[in-house]
């Protein structure tokens, strides 16, 4: 069964609004193996709203429609469903009556306008709206009839375009639905998530693997990371997650130390995971990243376990008076240096008497830069009981990108230094 979105509003076509609702209704219609083949955007103007309908009912069986159905002159989209389908709209006094309770309960006085909303396509079926007035609807086409014998049911659902309203009428009357019909894929996806791997580099490997030509690969690289997500189809759902699981393992296999984890981890949680498991501590001290990276690490439930602390040593006087960083080493080699991130790591380890000591200090731009030490050279540096390793890059990219990108470098050093010795 194809199913396609069409999402109603001037404001998504404008960029005032950003289409929330096609991303949260094609995540929907993926988990229920009814994967959107096609999206579309139209304006709050009917002859665009019958035109895209026709359309995409030419091609689908399955349509999802948001926005236009307040009581307002722009709301257009059930007078579009009925002309499209060629049906006359038709007051509802069941659908009316709903909309007075809606007012009375809440103790506001009916405007005639709202009423509006109760003329429905002629045969639709109401969505009652929890949380508004405007009801959705539930319209089937195309039923087996004599002139069309074999004609495939075709199905319309209009739903509100306020996103919460849109999101729990479709969790609490569309998708109970949508699991009944028939012609549906099971699919499962398994998202493999690496840090410092470059995507090229990913899809080298992913060509040697051989993985089935029919599992969906997608790559979506951010930050120094890049997510694989791998999907696979099957005639059931256990087996569509045998078939992405065997898939995944070889990949995870293939990928090492890149991998951190799957689906929603986060790398501050696979760093913590592996500080816990090895009862290493760490203090880290930061200029050009800020804070970030205590924030993410803070940002984990009982990061307390294993971070002693963080601290924020912008100033020289204050890389000198919390860290102990030498003054003639400032002088000589100044604050962006692989001595002072040295000293800056050894100096976090003491201060906080930790096991590992992390500092980062770098040029984050957009002035500052030079032609030996230019925006975007951030060194970094990590202290242990073994001594102290320093590491430079030149990341590209805005303020926020460099520091957001030095702060990943960062945690995903600590992952492996803190990794468990096989
Ligand atoms: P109402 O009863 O409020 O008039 P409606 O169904 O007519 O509901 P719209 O008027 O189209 O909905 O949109 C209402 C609000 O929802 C607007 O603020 C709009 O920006 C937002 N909205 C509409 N469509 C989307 C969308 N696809 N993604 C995110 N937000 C949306
Ligand atoms: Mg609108």
């Amino acid at each position: 069964m194809r199913a396609e979105l069409l999402t109603v509003g001037s404001e998504l076509l404008n960029g005032a609004t950003i289409n929330t609702n096609a991303a949260f209704l094609a995540r929907r219609l993926a988990e229920l193996g009814l994967p959107c083949a096609q999206q579309t955007a139209v304006p709050d103007r009917q002859e665009d709203v019958v035109t895209a309908l026709r359309e995409a009912l030419a091609r689908a069986e399955l349509l999802i429609i948001t926005g236009g159905l307040g009581p307002t002159f722009d709301d257009i989209t059930m007078a579009a469903i009925a002309q499209a389908l060629g049906r006359p709209l038709v007051y509802r006094a069941d659908v009316a009556a709903q909309i007075r309770r809606f007012y009375q309960r809440r103790h506001r006085t009916l405007r005639q306008a709202a009423l509006r909303q109760a003329y429905l396509p002629h045969g639709a079926r109401p969505l009652a709206n929890p949380l508004g007035t405007a009801p959705g609807v539930w319209v089937q086409d195309g039923r087996r009839q004599t002139a069309r014998p074999r004609s495939t049911p075709r199905y319309v659902v209009a739903l509100p375009g306020v996103p919460r309203e849109m999101r729990a009428m479709f969790d609490r009357r569309v998708a109970g639905r949508l699991r009944k019909l028939p012609g549906r894929t099971a699919s499962a996806s398994v998202t493999i998530r690496t840090v410092g791997l470059v995507e090229l580099h990913i899809q080298q490997l992913l060509r040697r693997l051989r993985l089935p030509s029919d599992l969906q690969l997608g790559l979506y690289p951010d930050l120094q990371a890049v997510d694989v997500r791998l999907t696979a189809t099957a005639p059931s759902a256990p087996a569509a997650l045998r078939r992405v699981e065997r898939a995944a393992r070889r990949l995870e296999r293939a990928l090492g130390s890149a991998v951190y984890g799957r689906q929603e981890r986060r790398l501050e949680e696979a760093v913590g995971e592996r500080l816990a498991r090895t009862r290493l501590t760490i203090a880290v001290a930061e200029s050009c990243t800020g804070g970030l990276i205590a924030a993410r690490l803070t940002d984990v439930p009982g990061s307390s376990r294993y971070l002693r602390g963080g601290l924020v040593t912008y100033h020289n006087d204050v890389k000198r008076a919390c860290l102990g960083v030498p003054a003639a080493l400032l002088a000589r080699h100044g604050a962006v240096s692989a001595p002072v991130a040295r000293a800056m790591a050894r100096g976090i380890r003491r201060f906080a008497d930790s096991d590992i000591g992390l500092a980062v200090t770098g040029i984050a731009g957009p002035g500052g830069g030079s032609a030996a030490k230019p925006v975007g050279l951030v060194f970094l540096a990590l202290a242990d009981r073994r001594g102290v390793q320093v590491r430079s890059t030149r990341f590209v990219g805005d303020r926020a990108g460099i520091r957001a990108q030095a702060a990943q470098m960062a945690l995903d050093w600590i992952r492996r230094l803190a990794a468990p010795r096989r």
